[in-house]
């Protein structure tokens, strides 16, 4: 036995250092579907309870969509279960490649290939197209999937402080002699619901011959006019020389991601991305139901539309009660309130409430910027929202912080 006491105490001490810290992560278990309505247990005691969801990435309302299960389960039926092997030796059937000609399609590029997930899609386009010789140039606030990416890559790395052009732009031609230059951001960033400035990068990145990536894990199916994403929203399609994106969050939610984007791109990464090479793809359900997502989605725009209303009635309802919030045009509404604790007491007062929304502070979000991230869906009803208001307000006035300024809220609680 190698897993001596010393072994085992080095652990226990690392484990209680966090709990110490107040970020241990617990689980909570839901005993239903992804939905708007939920049943919810805290594993710390047996209080099985239902909630309205405000922080899933189900934006669509497709994660248990009657129709996406059905061809699911049509999929199961007539290609199986699961392909046991990779893609190149025996593992991609019609449908996988009919599902990278609909992505293409929708998000109005030249190629796609699929990859277990977008985690995987990220750590596997670095070191695919780029050496030594390259420099990738990212937002200081991209996803941890790129920011690991990035360190399997031999390519130099640098960093522009978030949403900077003028500080992109310094970077630019400070590179100006790297063979590639990748400039590297999200689409939409998770924790503030900000859009990237897509249209000036791509202007910065045509004046100095940059390639571009976005993830628009947080924007694919309903940013932009038809929900093809931030590259609509910004009239640059087709501008974007890769976008990776996932299938676990708006388009189903199930798991899945890609690279899309300029077909030698592609090709380079169906030759080399090591996460599509070494490991198994998407399972042939999940397959069958992420074409019948773009079926829904190419056929109508009304989910990304009622999710846009719901969106802004929500924010237009918090803002009236006096609440702060980060500004922004995404489904992502982050609830301000300073204070680490005063987030975990509101959240838990929420929950006793039956809404469910987290709260984030330090160090998921920077110190002194804690919050309740709420994400709306097309999932949601009015009646959804209002009793989700009806609680912010009435937690909201038992703290004392409606109509507050950050000042006056950091002065009363700290932050
Ligand atoms: C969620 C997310 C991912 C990871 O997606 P998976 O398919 O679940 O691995 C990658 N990038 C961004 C920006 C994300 O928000």
């Amino acid at each position: 036995m190698s897993y001596s006491n010393k072994v085992k105490e080095f652990y226990t001490s690392q484990l209680s250092d966090i709990q110490n810290a107040g970020i241990f992560k617990e689980e909570r278990f839901i005993h239903s579907s992804q939905a708007a309505d939920i049943e919810v247990e805290f594993p710390s005691g047996a209080n099985l309870r239902k909630v309205i969801n405000m922080c899933s990435n189900n934006y669509l309302g497709l994660s248990s969509h009657p129709d996406v299960l059905e061809a699911a389960h049509e999929g199961l039926e007539k290609r199986g279960y699961g392909m046991s092997s990779v893609r190149f030796i025996c593992g991609t059937q019609d449908i996988h490649r009919e599902l990278e000609n609909k992505v293409t399609e929708f998000l109005g590029t030249e190629d796609t290939i699929l990859f277990p997930s977008c985690m995987d899609a990220n750590a596997g386009i670095f070191e695919a197209i780029l050496t030594s010789e390259d420099i990738m140039i990212s937002d200081r606030l991209v996803h941890a999937s790129l920011i690991d990416g990035m360190r399997l890559c031999s390519a130099q790395h640098d960093t522009f402080k978030h949403s900077s052009m003028e500080h992109l732009e310094e970077k630019l031609l400070l590179h100006s002699d790297k063979r590639i230059k990748l400039v590297i951001t999200d689409g939409v960033f998770s924790m503030d619901g900000d859009l990237a400035k897509l249209d000036e990068i791509v202007k910065l990145c045509e004046k100095y011959e940059a390639l571009i990536l976005v993830d628009d894990s947080h924007s694919s199916g309903f940013i932009g006019r038809t929900g093809r994403g931030t590259h609509e929203y910004f009239n640059v399609v087709g501008k974007i020389d890769i976008i990776t994106t996932t299938f676990g969050k708006a388009l189903g939610g199930a798991s899945g991601g890609c690279v899309s984007g300029r077909k030698e791109i592609v090709q380079m990464c169906r030759q080399k991305a090591r996460p599509y090479l070494f490991s198994n793809t998407i399972s042939p359900v999940i397959v069958a139901g992420v074409l019948k997502v773009f079926d829904i989605l190419s056929s109508s725009t009304e989910r990304r539309d009622k999710l846009e209303k719901n969106a802004a009635w929500w924010r237009k309802g918090l803002t009236e009660a006096g609440f702060i919030l980060k500004e922004g045009n995404s489904p992502i509404v982050p609830v301000m309130l300073f204070n680490a604790k005063l987030s975990q007491d509101f959240s838990r007062d929420l929950y006793d409430e039956g809404i469910y929304a987290i709260g984030f502070f330090f160090p998921v979000v920077p110190n002194g910027q804690a919050r309740i991230r709420t994400q709306i869906s097309a999932g949601h009803e009015i009646h959804h929202l209002e009793k989700a208001l009806d609680a912010f307000i009435k937690i909201g006035e038992k703290y004392g912080i409606l109509g507050l300024t950050k000042e006056e809220i950091i002065a009363k609680y700290g932050a």
